[in-house]
């Protein structure tokens, strides 16, 4: 399986000001995710490391109105600088184009965890870049299943605002581009709610998405990802949400899946896309979930089962530890599906 990244990615490593200790929630996206990832696939000659390619800028501007914003404001930092905004005006502001830049992160951005950082833009371009190349991929027909090792995450970054630690959403912008050949089922199996993802497709029907993840009167992002958010106007069906309890395990989780591959199956669409966040697992510091290692091969298989040319982008998941040898069985999945009964 080729799996797609880009940079070592030390070149982004946010909550500086935060890192108050192990237990800190704010220090948990670090680079060493992506490294424990890479360091793990690469033990195994079955995947195949290949550098993302670099793709037009319209590509994310098109869908992320905060695309300058972002952009512009890195670009104003000097090194070791880190912005996070702390002015909310919320919507309806009169935003005269002569306020200063990072002033505008209010309007942008919905949280104070996402700063931006002097390669903030340029890290989380790769990250798009590495899902765009993987869409690349699937689409060319040369690829059954690849792997995208994104990092920024995107599935919180939506066609409003960014935040929950992603700035563009590599899903949505790989959605789009294959879009052009066929249509899309996105299935985010992180522990959050995909929200941003949610909010780019909610209103069109050439798209589907779903998403399982912790109940959201609990949990991260708390103001989406409930069971009666199905779509609206003529996309009324195409989305699906399963907001599943405290602890679940293996079983609830497997059900729930199927219910979501019966729709999947029913939308029939051309491509799948899997928004994949490992931090449903256990052990994981931030999730409530108690899935297991083998249980990603099982969810993997399931998935496999559907046949479609499917693109795998990386979102969250925060025990390092755990998290190369997850990715790693849930990927294997993919190479070596359970033969036909
Ligand atoms: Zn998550």
């Amino acid at each position: 399986m080729k799996v797609i990244a880009k940079y070592n990615d030390s070149l982004h490593n946010p909550y500086w000001k935060f890192q108050l200790g192990p237990d800190s929630y704010e220090v948990k996206d670090t680079p060493l995710r992506v490294q424990a990832i890479k360091r793990r696939l690469q033990s195994d000659p079955d995947f195949t490391l290949v550098t993302a390619g670099v793709f037009p800028e319209r590509l994310l501007t098109r869908l992320h109105p905060y695309h300058d914003y972002i952009r512009d404001t890195a670009a104003s930092l000097k090194e070791g600088e880190e912005f996070h905004p702390d002015l909310f005006p919320g919507e309806g502001a009169n935003l005269p184009r002569r306020v200063d830049i990072p002033l505008q992160g209010g309007i942008w951005c919905t949280d104070a965890v996402t700063p931006i950082m002097p390669r903030t833009y340029e890290v989380a371009r790769a990250s798009a870049d590495t899902a765009l190349t993987g869409a690349e991929l699937i689409a060319s027909g040369s690829e059954r299943a690849v792997y995208a090792l994104c990092r920024p995450s995107g599935h919180h970054a939506g066609p409003r605002v960014f935040g929950g630690y992603c700035y563009f959403n590599n899903v949505a912008t790989a959605a789009e581009y294959l879009l052009n050949k066929g249509r899309v089922a996105i299935l985010d199996i992180d522990y959050h709610h995909g929200n941003g993802t949610q909010e780019f497709f909610i209103q069109k029907k050439a798209v589907f998405t779903a998403s399982i993840h912790g109940d959201p009167v609990v949990e991260y992002p708390y103001f989406w990802g409930y069971a009666g958010e199905t779509g609206v106007g003529q996309a009324a069906g195409s989305n699906h949400n399963e907001p599943l309890p405290l602890g679940t395990g293996a079983a609830g989780y497997l059900e729930a899946l199927d219910r979501v591959i019966a729709v999947i199956r029913r939308f029939d669409p051309k491509y799948l896309i899997i928004a994949a966040g490992f931090d449903t697992h256990a052990e994981d510091p931030i999730g409530g979930f108690r899935l297991a290692g083998g249980d990603y091969r099982e969810i993997a298989l399931r998935l496999a089962a559907l046949g479609l040319p499917t693109l795998i982008c990386q979102e969250g998941g925060y025990n390092l530890e755990f998290l190369g040898d997850t990715v790693h069985t849930f990927l294997r999945g993919f190479i070596s599906p359970r033969p036909r009964q």
